[in-house]
């Protein structure tokens, strides 16, 4: 049986429409710059900074918002990875930003939580 998520708000999706689920099981390949059991962390196809890495978890959660008091040791390991991530790429140094998009008005265009690696460019405030 196909298992379904219906996200807050958002129409039925199914896990086999999930473009991240499917990078997640390599079905669409991707550049993956770390893999453990609960993330992948993949080269972002359209990069917007000289470092762009996308920190993505295996499980489909939808967003942020779709986020329980049951991951909080994901969400924990997602920004120590991102940190460690950032060592290796040497961009700790200088800086770097960790950025989730929540939602459409958050700028959200995969319906997959992941949070944006960007570094080795100066970054820009406000946000865009
Ligand atoms: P967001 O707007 O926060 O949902 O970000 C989605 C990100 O996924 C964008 O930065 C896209 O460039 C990126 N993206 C889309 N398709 C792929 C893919 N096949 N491999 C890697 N990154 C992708
Ligand atoms: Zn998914």
């Amino acid at each position: 049986m196909q298992l379904e998520i219906l996200p807050e708000g958002g129409d039925r999706i199914s896990m086999s429409d999930c473009l991240f689920c499917k990078i997640v099981t390599k079905s669409i390949p991707s550049k993956i710059v770390y893999e453990d059991e609960t993330l992948i962390a993949i080269e972002d196809i359209n990069p917007s900074a000289p470092v762009h890495v996308l920190l993505i978890p295996k499980k489909h959660i939808a967003s942020l918002h779709d986020t329980s008091d049951a991951d909080k040791s994901l969400l924990g390991h997602i920004q120590l990875v991102a940190a460690q991530i950032a060592r290796e790429q040497n961009i700790a140094v200088d800086g770097y930003r960790l950025i989730n998009n929540c939602g459409t008005m958050g700028g959200q265009e995969v319906m997959h939580l992941h949070y944006h690696l960007l570094g080795g460019r100066e970054m820009l405030w406000p946000p865009g």
